[in-house]
């Protein structure tokens, strides 16, 4: 696989960073996922947008344009041939001297790193057609949840403590209603209104999140963003998640209890639907 570390285009046995690296000892880094259909790039404003923000919340600069960005992913996918996958990038904020709790100096430049992942069957996935179980588990994350950082050990316990009890995923629960998903944003259905908790800091500002309601408003979709508990997802219609990678995904059971008929439901299926065609066709 060739990768891009500042700057460069290079093998990725070749690509080597120090091991003072902020984001590395310090999980100061931010990190976007991108998906690549039929070779193109997915919701690549609203991801580099959300990037800028990150690092705006953050104070970590970094002096690529949004033509440089396009640029390099364009040349990773063509570079590793990518018709189906995602392109992962991350900037840390670097570090020119040893180990210290404060940042760099001004002037030190970021770590830039992006990489391909070719996959296959993610448009088709046979996951979206039975539907995922995840099972709650309490929201330990920091409170800054709204900017996209690297600091992901709670997310992988959670996925490999729902593994362990045989499901697929975990719903994050504080003081009573859920979060979000472990990578995803969540919703419920109920008749034909769509259920999901408001933007705050929260929660990750889904990207597929703000273009799956976009979609379902103009498909007269009802909208509600608001908090909702593990009861009430349980005895809802139906529940879903997005992401970039996974776009709209059926979720068919909570901590053991069917939703709905415990099968992918219409609303879910018409939504991965509508999601799909017009991000496709918004791709650049
Ligand atoms: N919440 C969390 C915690 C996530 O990690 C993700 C995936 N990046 C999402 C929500 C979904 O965001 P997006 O649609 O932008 O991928």
């Amino acid at each position: 696989r060739i990768v891009y570390l500042n700057g460069e285009y290079l093998p990725e046995e070749e690509a080597k960073i120090s091991i003072f690296d902020r984001g590395f000892v310090m999980g100061d880094a931010v990190y976007e996922v991108t998906s690549v259909l039929g070779g193109k790039i997915l919701e690549f404003e609203g991801h580099m947008n959300r990037l800028a923000r990150s690092m705006a919340e953050l104070e970590m600069t970094c002096d690529l344009t949004r033509d440089e960005w396009v640029e390099i992913h364009r040349e990773l996918i063509k570079r590793n041939n990518i018709d189906e996958g995602m392109v992962y990038l991350q900037v840390s904020r670097g570090n020119a001297g040893d180990r210290d709790f404060h940042y760099p100096p001004e002037g030190t430049p970021p770590t830039v790193v992006l990489y391909t992942q070719a996959k296959e069957n993610l448009a088709d996935d046979p996951k979206a057609k039975v539907g995922i179980k995840v099972i709650s588990l309490p929201d330990l994350r920091w409170h800054r949840r709204d900017i996209k950082t690297v600091q992901l050990l709670y997310p992988s316990m959670a996925k490999m403590a729902a593994e362990k009890a045989g499901k697929n995923d975990a719903w994050f629960v504080e003081d009573g209603f859920v979060t979000e998903g472990s990578s995803n944003n969540v919703y419920i259905v109920k008749g034909n209104k769509i259920i999901t908790r408001q933007l705050s800091h929260d929660i990750l500002h889904g990207i597929t999140r703000a273009s799956l309601l976009k979609y379902a408003a103009e498909s007269q979709m009802e909208i509600e963003e608001r908090p909702f508990t593990i009861e009430e997802a349980q005895s809802a219609d139906e529940a879903f998640y997005t992401s970039a990678s996974a776009f709209v995904m059926p979720v068919v059971e909570v901590d053991g209890e069917a939703i709905g008929t415990g099968k992918v439901g219409p609303v879910a299926a018409r939504l991965r639907e509508i999601y799909l065609d017009e991000s496709l066709k918004a791709a650049i």
